[in-house]
């Protein structure tokens, strides 16, 4: 007997998306019980022993807990609404009102696929809400940590929205335009437009974008920012490109990064950051920064995400005229729009598999940049005091279990960090 090929397509996609979710769920059950363990313990972890009360200790744990049992469930509603919409009939309904709406309007070429992708992307939008809102105004304002508002909230939401009209449907457009328009080696033009277009975004959203949403301002006058200018000086960091930001606007919790690339290369510090730490610790916290820009982990980051667009648009192409593909989601013709929203829907059961991956550069490029900022002050002290306390003042996770970390965390453990700068030479 011939099973339609339809089906096996769902039967595929289901197992891999029930095996995803397994891991998922597994590995925060495993994470919420190991912390539990170690806490049963009655000891603080290595390096936190001088450092941390005993009720910080409890409430870092009641946090971890709270998240986790929260993210069981936002785990179960995200999954459901991706299957709602990939199985209920709406992606087929979308399909067709958005080409009547299309037709009513002056022809457009491709505003019934725009219409389409913009109506997939707003259901998605809508009902990430609910855990949106519980956990910014339940469970971190529960630990002391939500500072924002319902006005300021909402002002996020619409200035997102506008960005990602004024932005995302122009880029949209093009892609669409190049689908077709460019024949088979579309999806070369294709990843030569988007690859282009992400180094823009580069560039443009730490000096355009990141703005209308945070106040950035040069470092106040004083100790703290002399420090730095010599430090930057030593380093060969163009000095205009340090900033204080107003993170405390939206939340307690505490940060540092850096960002952009060429010109518009910039560390940026939180407040609540520079209001923690010490100036030596400051300045630890800033070193390491710099380490990332001496070290070009910007960059390195960008030839790995080019390399995942180059297969990933390869891989589009392929199946981009498979109807059978568009048939088991209900969608009778195959078409652009539908593949970009069908592929972006698919492809995470697969690229799941690639986020550890991604992760483990970045955790390399975290270790690189705490060596470079202990070398760079030629004293380890400073570096580990600044990383024990953006742990303790974040209430972060002492004792993650080693699978949830490695798969999870884009930063290595505090524990494994200053582990490791104790195994440098110098230090
Ligand atoms: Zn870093």
């Amino acid at each position: 007997m011939l099973v339609p090929m339809e089906q096996l397509i769902v039967a595929a996609f289901l197992v891999l998306f029930g095996v995803e979710f397994a891991v998922e769920f597994g590995l925060n059950e495993l994470n919420l019980r190991y912390v539990r363990a170690k806490w049963a313990e009655n000891k603080l972890p290595d390096f936190f022993q001088h450092n941390m009360s005993d009720e910080q200790y409890a409430k870092s744990v009641q946090y971890t807990l709270a998240k986790g049992r929260f993210q069981r469930w936002a785990e179960i509603y995200g999954r459901l609404i991706t299957l709602v919409v990939l199985f209920s009939g709406l992606l087929p309904f979308m399909d067709r009102l958005a080409k009547d709406v299309a037709n009513r309007f002056v022809s457009i070429a491709n505003l019934g696929g725009l219409i389409f992708c913009l109506g997939v992307a707003l259901v998605f939008a809508v009902a990430s809400l609910p855990t949106d809102l519980y956990s910014t105004f339940e469970l971190e304002a529960r630990f002391g940590f939500n500072k924002t508002t319902w006005k300021l909230h909402l002002t996020d939401k619409l200035k997102g929205l506008l960005l990602g009209i004024l932005i995302g449907l122009p880029f949209l457009f093009v892609v669409l335009w190049l689908m077709e328009a460019t024949g088979s080696y579309w999806w070369l033009w294709t990843f030569l437009f988007v690859s282009g277009f992400q180094l823009l975004m580069v560039i443009v959203y730490p000096t355009l974008i990141a703005p209308l949403f945070n106040k950035f301002e040069s470092l106040p006058e004083g100790e703290l920012r002399n420090r730095i200018l010599r430090l930057a000086e030593q380093v060969g960091f163009k000095t205009n490109g340090i900033f204080s930001m107003d993170g405390s606007k939206r939340s307690a919790h505490s940060n540092a990064y850096f960002t952009g690339i060429g010109q518009t290369k910039r560390i940026v510090l939180f407040d609540t950051l520079i209001a923690q730490m010490t100036i030596d610790q400051g300045l630890a916290v800033l070193a390491h920064e710099m380490g990332h820009y001496k070290m070009k982990h910007i960059r390195r980051m960008l030839v790995v995400q080019t390399v995942f667009l180059f297969c990933g648009l390869y891989i589009l192409s392929l199946l981009v005229n498979y109807k059978p593909l568009f048939g088991a989601f209900g969608l009778d013709n195959p078409s652009n729009a539908a593949a970009l929203v069908l592929f972006s829907l698919l492809s995470g059961p697969a690229t799941f598999y690639l986020g550890p991956l991604i992760n483990l550069l970045s955790r390399k490029h975290e270790y690189e940049a705490d060596r470079f900022a202990v070398e760079t002050l030629r004293n380890p002290r400073p570096m580990e005091e600044a990383l024990i306390k953006l742990t303790v003042k974040n209430l972060a996770n002492l004792t993650p279990h080693p699978w949830y970390s490695a798969y999870h965390y884009s930063h290595p453990t505090p524990t494994e960090r200053i582990g490791a700068i104790h195994t440098i030479p110098s230090a």
